[in-house]
């Protein structure tokens, strides 16, 4: 029906307006924190910075703040009380989520205090570029894959396969459409209005990750079980408050919690599959990885960058 269509039509436009109010905010804390990144800088000022200047700026973290170094890719966060530090030579990853009412713009930098790895950083900056002028509607995400795959190995580095692109929905950071990072024989239809973070990993590593054994950042599942522990069942309280189904800091709920009894009450949660947990993801010992990411709104023949 007429009426109904339009109706859907309005609720579509006032989302797209709140991805892009995220993207503008996270377009400023971009710009705010161009200087911040440098040696001698601790881990957990630059995450606590990001975060702050999110909600100064009028949106809400849409996941914590992810500061990863070198050879890490991705899922480090700085846990309670981080003394880790940048030092020279270091390829600092910052990625960083906005989020207006569960609409999110997702968005990474690469910061080199590393000469040599400019190149590495330019090589996802490029094969970022080139991704977002082919999606457009009707295009296929592997088509997408295929080139981001050929730019980072003609520069003679690895695209990471196991990450990727994501289409954003309200409060899923991760939706069921990918961008990979690599060209699979299959993919799916791009279409008009959906909204994907274009995300790129260049590495001069294997091209795989690995888990590290520990997890900094955490979500709510869509499930519930039985809970020993008084403080796993307050955590849930206020995770389903505040944060929703994002992912979430153990760091976030370290003034509510000492810091014993919250590792004690995460590890059951998981255990019992009530939080899912991001284990920090790396390529080898000794490589670099570099990425670049901005979230776009797909238009009638291209799409909109908005971070
Ligand atoms: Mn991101
Ligand atoms: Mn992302």
């Amino acid at each position: 029906m007429a009426s109904e269509k339009r109706g859907d039509e309005e609720a579509q436009a006032d989302a797209l307006g709140r991805h892009r109010h995220a993207g503008k905010v996270a377009k400023e804390v971009k710009e705010a924190i161009r200087g911040l990144v440098r040696p001698g800088v601790k881990c957990i000022d630059i995450c606590e910075t990001v975060e702050r200047l999110i909600i100064e700026k009028g949106g809400r973290p849409a996941f914590p703040c992810n500061v990863s170094i070198n050879n890490v890719a991705a899922h480090y966060t700085s846990p309670p009380g981080d003394s880790l530090t940048i030092n020279e030579g270091d390829v600092v990853k910052v990625d960083f989520g906005v989020h207006v009412e569960g609409y999110i713009a997702d968005t990474a930098l690469t910061f080199c205090m590393n000469k040599e790895a400019e190149r590495l950083a330019e090589a996802a900056r490029e094969a970022l570029k080139n991704a977002i002028e082919l999606i457009a509607p009707g295009v296929e995400t592997n088509v997408v894959g295929r080139e981001i795959e050929k730019v980072i190995r003609d520069y003679g580095y690895r695209p990471l396969r196991e990450l990727s692109g994501h289409i954003l929905e309200q409060y899923v950071l991760h939706g069921s459409k990918v961008i990979p990072n690599v060209a699979l024989p299959h993919g799916e239809t791009i279409n008009k209005g959906e909204v994907y973070a274009v995300e790129i990993f260049a590495s001069t590593g294997s091209g795989g990750v690995s888990e590290a054994p520990y997890a900094y950042i955490f979500s709510l599942q869509p499930f519930f079980a039985p809970l020993r522990l008084k403080e796993a069942r307050k955590i849930v309280m206020v995770v389903e408050k505040e944060y929703r189904t994002l992912p979430f800091a153990e760091r976030w709920l370290a003034t509510c919690f000492s810091r014993g009894k919250l590792r004690v009450a995460l590890r059951e949660l998981v255990s019992k599959g009530v939080l899912r947990q991001y284990r920090v993801l790396s390529d080898r010992k000794g490589s670099y990885v570099a990425q670049a990411e901005e979230t776009v709104i797909v238009a009638d023949d291209g799409c909109e960058v908005i971070t």
